[in-house]
């Protein structure tokens, strides 16, 4: 049979790139980017060719499997959902429906029938307020500097670097990362192009990452100390009187708060507690408020480190008085394929930053959310499933997450996923968190199953939108996400209630995604004529309409003195000057450990494939030069890295990228099950991280970047790395 090219688009990531796809007798042979995507235009990054390892992998589940006296074995998919539905009906009957609770990882957002969005409404059904996704690991923060600065949510999607005369980022690499700080497919080449149009580059972080390294000033700042150095940029900003009075004077409130809360941060008090020169600092608040468009964005360096809420909002305010929300060049919005576009005079989206519902544990205030679904805080999620009393979990399901790998202190996440009555995981593989499940649900790779980028909808940098078929047959033992919670949904006797389903009888995925987009100015039917997609509308973007009319506060002015952030520097001032790692005088700690992506793999997705495997197998802890020949270690040796709370296994790696006194450490690695060595699984963060000591108070967030550490060494072991 002649080999078939079919069109589709990649969902290894939210980025969603169209694809070619080569089948071969039903099987997927070869992949490449699709250059009549007008979005992507043929761009692939190493994760998405990896699709073809993916699909064909021997590891990969074909059936659905069911633990037996510690060990898994085939069932028949029909059997487990009625066997998961009976445990689930016993244990809602015993313990009622807030002991059943979902945890949507990234693979959970990438099919757009199955996603949080639909099993939201789900569990709304069920009586459960236990939805928890992957957004509240890494980046709640972003919610609670747009309640404090906005007072509502903005519908700003990504900026409008096509006009931009400058773009700042903020420890955020978006051409690794492929986050919506920058337009998200081919980030490095639209960087480029914008470079190339003049577009000045200034980026704050403490590693010199891809971004930085082609910046006009790169703020290399001590980990941690981000708060510090935005405050002295404000400053600077403020003294130069380089702000853009007349948007501050129209649409901003508490500018004299702001500018008396910064008065303290003055330059050699910024440039001794963050290591960035004085001059530096000068040159870069320079370059962003002197430009006349532009954004400044974040990414989760700084959504994970210390004042994460804080430090959002101080980029955020450097914005608007300098004038860049709802401005071209600036942070602008698009109406989405799927959306309608915005009445005239829209007032604020009444939508609070909290769902009302308040976590048992340390008092962690779930979250609204804007794509239709309310969640808890997943950095509560071990200790509701470990602290007994009325709402303790006792039911778990995984849809394409991985909490063994992402969830602060990893023992104690181990021991409350063995303590559950049921753990049900959906996956493509045996995950690190499936080896604990009494069930694994074999899922549908996204080459079998028909879908729509429906989480990019307000993300594109254009109003585009794509739908894809299947373009192989699933193996028989699969089974789709939306597919699991609608069958189990039926045993337990709900169903999610989403107006425009088909009454009385199971929906069809597609009737799923165009419930859940019934409001949509773009047929589906337009959307099939179309296999690479469509852009509806101008390449544009639109301006006007947000500032001031979407405002969310009585003012309807943006609150850039905003009295609890404003509380929260000062205590930033009156924390004492870092010395090396540590935060507090009484700890002894040398480095401070950072995060970054690694572009081979997605969070805790790839690590499995032949490409990874080949390149590095591990996440190396990247050291400078200096601290290597100081401490005598080598390039390669396996080392203890030590937190006070916790011990890991890591891999120096020797890197220029990093200043003296910062190490690097990917998140996503090291099976705490894993029996192999250290250069084979990684080293596992989380194992280094309290949920409980230097959380924030109002995310409950654990402090997952910058967090301080010892090295020492080890049995002097030298890793060699692949050519
Ligand atoms: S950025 Fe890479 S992984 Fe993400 S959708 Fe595009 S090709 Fe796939």
């Amino acid at each position: 049979m002649a080999v078939e090219t079919k069109k589709t688009f990649c969902r290894f990531c939210h980025v969603f790139c169209g694809m070619e796809v080569d089948v071969d007798d039903g099987k997927v042979v070869d992949v490449r980017g699709d250059h009549d995507n007008p979005i992507s235009e043929g761009y692939t990054c190493p994760k998405g060719r990896s699709e073809v390892d993916r699909i064909n992998h021997s590891e990969r589940l074909l059936s659905c499997q069911k633990r037996v006296e510690g060990q898994l074995q085939h069932v028949d998919t029909t059997a487990a959902l009625d066997e998961i539905g009976e445990r689930l009906k016993a244990i809602i009957a015993e313990h009622g429906p807030h002991s059943v609770a979902v945890y949507s990882g990234c693979g959970g957002h990438r099919t757009a029938a199955g996603g949080p969005w639909f099993v939201g409404k789900w569990l709304e059904a069920l009586g459960s307020r236990g939805m928890y996704t992957s957004y509240t690991i890494d980046s709640p923060a972003l919610s609670i500097a747009t309640g404090w600065l906005f007072g509502a949510p903005m519908p700003f999607g990504s900026p409008d670097i096509d006009n931009s005369e400058v773009a700042m980022y903020v420890a955020t690499n978006p051409t690794v990362s492929h986050l919506w700080t920058m337009p998200q497919s081919n980030p490095s080449t639209r960087l480029k192009n914008s470079l190339k149009n003049g577009m000045k580059l200034v980026v704050i972080d403490p590693r010199k990452c891809d971004v930085a390294r082609r910046a006009d000033v790169h703020l290399q700042v001590k980990p941690g100390e981000d708060a510090t150095l935005l405050a002295a940029m404000i400053k600077v900003i403020i003294d130069n009187d380089w702000y853009d009075h007349n948007y501050v004077d129209a649409y901003c409130s508490g500018f004299e708060k702001l500018k008396a809360s910064v008065v303290d941060f003055d330059l050699d008090y910024a440039a001794a507690r963050t290591t960035v020169p004085k001059e530096t600092i000068i040159e870069g608040a320079k370059v962003f408020a002197t430009a006349s468009s532009g954004a400044a964005q974040t990414g989760t360096g700084l959504h994970m480190a210390a004042h994460q809420n804080l430090c959002v909002f101080l980029v955020w305010v450097i914005n608007a008085i300098c004038g860049r929300y709802d401005r071209r060049g600036g942070m602008t919005r698009i109406t989405g394929a799927l959306s309608q576009p915005l009445p005239e005079n829209m007032g604020p989206l009444p939508i609070p930053t909290f769902s009302g519902e308040v976590s048992r544990i340390r008092g962690i205030r779930g979250m609204s959310g804007l794509f239709g679904y309310n969640e808890m805080p997943t950095n509560t999620l071990t200790d509701e499933i470990l602290t007994p009393g009325e709402g303790q979990v006792k039911a778990l399901i995984v849809n394409g997450g991985n909490p063994a790998l992402v969830f602060s202190n990893t023992e104690r996440t181990v021991e409350a996923l063995k303590s559950l009555d049921l753990l049900v995981c959906l996956d493509l593989f045996e995950s690190a968190t499936a080896r604990y499940a009494d069930y694994i649900m074999a899922v549908k790779h996204p080459f079998e199953r028909n879908d729509i980028p429906h989480m990019m909808n307000m993300f594109y940098p254009q109003p585009f939108m794509q739908y894809t078929d299947k373009l192989v047959e699933p193996p028989e033992g699969t089974i789709e996400e939306w597919d699991f919670f609608w069958e189990i949904g039926e045993r337990l006797g709900i169903r999610a209630a989403i107006p425009g389903l088909p009454e009385g009888r199971k929906p069809e995925a597609e009737e799923i995604m165009q419930a859940l987009n019934a409001n949509s100015r773009t047929p589906f039917e337009d959307l099939k004529e179309n296999p690479s997609g469509k852009l509806y509308g101008d390449r544009e973007t639109e301006v006007g309409g947000v500032i001031p009319n979407m405002i969310g506060h009585a003012d309807r002015r943006i609150a850039v003195g905003n009295p609890e952030p404003m509380a929260e520097l000062r205590e930033v001032r009156a924390e004492p000057m870092p010395v090396a790692g540590s935060y507090s005088p009484d700890k002894d700690f040398e480095f401070r450990a950072i995060t970054y992506r690694m572009p081979e793999v997605y969070c805790t997705t790839g690590h499995n494939l032949p490409r990874a495997e080949k390149k590095r197998p591990y996440n190396p802890v990247l050291i400078s030069p200096e601290d290597l020949a100081a401490h005598g270690f080598a390039d390669g040796e396996c080392v203890i890295v030590d937190s006070g709370f916790g011990q890991q296994e890591g891999i120096l790696e020797v890197s220029e990228d990093v200043a003296s006194g910062t190490l690097g450490i990917a998140h996503g690695w090291g099976d705490p099950a894993d029996d192999r060595p250290v250069e084979e699984k990684g080293t596992n963060v989380q194992a280094l991280i309290p949920a409980h000591e230097r959380y924030d108070r109002v995310t409950g967030l654990a402090q997952q970047s910058a967090y301080p550490v010892n090295l020492r060494k080890h049995e002097g072991r030298i890793i060699a790395r692949s050519a």
